[in-house]
């Protein structure tokens, strides 16, 4: 990555809340158009889970391996090249093998898992992750506490990732409880890189599922609520789809129309700009009433151009010409 020199013109730290692959795209847009260390990305842990004894992290490592420029180009999860030798063999063993674990992303659960056993909080381990694979920004996962995702669906309670890859996200969702969130705490990290922020950027993930549980952490939406101006959030709906997961249909599911306006209605509160696809520019006005700034652009992001195009549009929408 080019070196950029500051510019006063640029906010000295952008902080983005992510999921997976909505989110690793949405910082990745940031990472590329400012200095590297500007950004600090908060991610969801709440699809974390223990699997084999491994502790996974699925959005933390999406975004770390983007960051890095090593994910896989096409599947969203995963990296580059990856080989499933370890896992043909679990399946000779008849370990299951629903959930794709590759050959080298095996070493970052390893590794994780031996770091973890060690004391150190998953914040530290994080950081020796990214730090060796040479992302600049901070990665902060949204807490060092168990919170895990439990999706209460028509065929019965299913942890997140039965319901989400084993099931193919296909049972229909009644609702959705972030298990441990009571007791969970934002790290001191999270909540000094909210304060600190000079933008505050929501990536264009699942709302309900990658951004709520950051959202649910006591402490997280009463300063968001307060810096409401500085935050603009990234329309995961396109032309009343998503572009990838099943966001659309949870709107269904849970009664609501499926476009950016009921994404911008969830948001309302705590989200004072928001980044409207141009597909749905229609809803402009109805988004403008809930006081939010809205800019229309299109913000589907297939290559590295894209991305900085949306993350430029986003720090503009926040005030600033970048
Ligand atoms: P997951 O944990 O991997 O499902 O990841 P996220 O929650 O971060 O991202 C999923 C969301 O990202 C979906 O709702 C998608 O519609 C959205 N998304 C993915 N790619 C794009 C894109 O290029 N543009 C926009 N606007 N949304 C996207």
């Amino acid at each position: 990555m080019k070196p950029r020199p500051p510019s006063p013109a640029w906010p000295r730290q952008v902080t983005v809340l992510a999921g997976g692959v909505g989110g690793a795209k949405g910082a990745d847009g940031v990472y590329r158009l400012l200095p590297p260390h500007t950004l600090t990305v908060i991610v969801n842990t709440g699809d974390d889970f223990e699997h084999m004894g491994l502790p996974i992290s699925p959005d933390l490592d999406t975004v770390m391996y983007t960051l890095a420029g090593i994910q896989h180009p096409e599947q969203g999860w995963g990296l580059a090249g990856d080989t499933f030798h370890a896992l043909e063999m679990l399946g000779r063993y008849g370990a299951p093998t629903w959930f794709r674990l590759g050959d080298k992303d095996l070493a970052t659960h390893i590794l994780r898992r031996h770091w973890l056993d060690r004391g150190m909080t998953l914040t530290q381990v994080t950081d020796r992750l990214r730090r060796a694979l040479g992302v600049q920004a901070r990665l902060l996962p949204m807490s060092d506490d168990p919170v895990r995702t439990v999706v209460m669906t028509d065929e019965g309670e299913l942890p997140f990732q039965e319901y989400f890859v084993h099931r193919g996200a296909r049972p229909r969702v009644r609702a959705i409880r972030f298990r441990g969130i009571e007791m969970a705490r934002p790290t001191p990290e999270v909540l000094s890189a909210l304060d600190a922020a000079q933008v505050i950027i929501f990536a264009p993930s699942n709302p309900y599922l990658s951004l709520d549980p950051i959202l649910a952490l006591p402490g997280v939406r009463e300063r968001l609520r307060r810096r409401r101006e500085q935050v603009v959030a990234i329309s995961p709906i396109i032309g009343g789809q998503a572009v990838k997961g099943p966001a659309a249909k949870l709107m269904q599911e849970f009664g609501l129309p499926a476009s950016a306006l009921t994404v911008a209605r969830h948001y309302r509160e705590i989200v004072g700009g928001f980044l409207l696809d141009t597909r749905d520019a229609a809803l402009a006005p109805e988004i403008e009433a809930l006081d939010m700034r809205v800019t229309v652009v299109d913000t589907w992001m297939r290559s590295p151009e894209d991305k900085v195009r949306v993350a430029r549009a986003a720090l503009r929408t926040a005030g600033w010409m970048v």
